[in-house]
């Protein structure tokens, strides 16, 4: 059985996890996201996915029913795992350290803003405890485009989260929403999230595309109706835009979530040239690179 099936444990669906995490059991400490409210996002629209922190007792039930899965790898879901306070983290990753000593990495999602209330001594002991890496949607270091989106997020609170993060010896996977401006803050978007990443040297850096299955009328409230979704060509070109200015020393880049037309995968800076040749080939049509199909980015 798949460990993320195990039947016992009392998910509450649906259930998002990074595609890295394929193989950690998941461990729901919390349901939905504690924020909300960012127009491009529908994951956690559903009634019974409004946001809750399940009680202690719950949860060292389900830490107790994990072990006897006597995981690797653990991934604390759902949204926003990381705006528990220190304490509950801290009781949580103590619990996980002493009945599943086989668990080499613990990672959550987290918000800039749930690292508010945590001092880099705290996030460092958390760090001690097992919380290996968080994966940040930091989706654009535009300001204009984060307002727009209502993430509730700047470049500056971004940048002191991944910075605090760092400081804490926490692995960060930074995601950047590639479209996520539309067509008419594409450039600026595109450069400012290279701008912000570089800044913030993650250890890893993907790019997922905008998709909104749902329809956008969200995210048209605050563009003014005027939001206008690129094309797959202006999403190649706002790739090699977004390339071309990343100034990264070695973090590993995926843009292999479903939602892309081209996969690129390499090591930052080292690979830069290479994954700029193949977004360039892309765009002529030249050469060996592929094209994901439309039917296969059905998400
Ligand atoms: S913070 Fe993340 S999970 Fe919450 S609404 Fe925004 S994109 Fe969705």
């Amino acid at each position: 059985m798949p460990l993320g099936d195990v039947h016992t444990m009392q998910y509450i669906e649906p259930l998002y996890r990074p595609p890295s995490e394929a193989k950690s059991l998941i461990l729901q400490i919390t349901n939905g996201c504690s924020y909300n409210k960012c127009t491009f996002c529908h994951m956690y629209r559903d009634p019974q996915k409004k946001f809750r922190v399940k009680p202690e007792a719950e949860v060292r039930n389900e830490i107790a029913l994990a072990a006897r899965y006597q995981p690797d790898r653990i991934f604390l879901a759902d949204g926003d795992a990381m705006t528990l306070s220190f304490r509950r983290l801290q009781a949580v990753l103590q619990a996980i350290k002493e009945q599943m000593p086989n668990v080499r990495r613990v990672s959550a999602y987290c918000l800039p803003r749930n690292l508010k209330n945590k001092t880099i001594e705290e996030l460092a002991e958390l760090k001690k405890l097992g919380l290996e890496l968080v994966y940040v949607g930091v989706e654009s270091g535009d300001d204009e485009v984060l307002r727009r989106v209502r993430k509730g997020e700047d470049y500056r609170s971004t940048l002191d989260a991944l910075a605090k993060l760092k400081g804490a010896g926490i692995k960060v996977s930074a995601m950047v929403l590639t479209g996520l401006g539309g067509k008419q803050f594409s450039k600026q978007h595109a450069i400012n999230s290279a701008r912000l990443v570089s800044e913030a040297q993650p250890e890893y850096l993907s790019t997922l595309v905008l998709m909104l299955p749902q329809g956008d009328a969200l995210v048209q409230e605050d563009y003014d109706g005027q939001f206008e979704p690129l094309s797959q060509r202006a999403l190649l070109e706002e790739n090699l835009l977004f390339l071309e200015h990343l100034e990264l020393n070695k973090t590993i880049f995926r843009s292999d979530h479903a939602s892309n037309y081209l996969v690129l995968k390499g090591v930052l800076g080292k690979d830069k040239e290479r994954m700029i040749g193949q977004v360039k080939q892309a765009l002529c049509g030249e050469g060996s690179v592929q094209l994901r199909p439309e039917w296969a980015r059905g998400l």
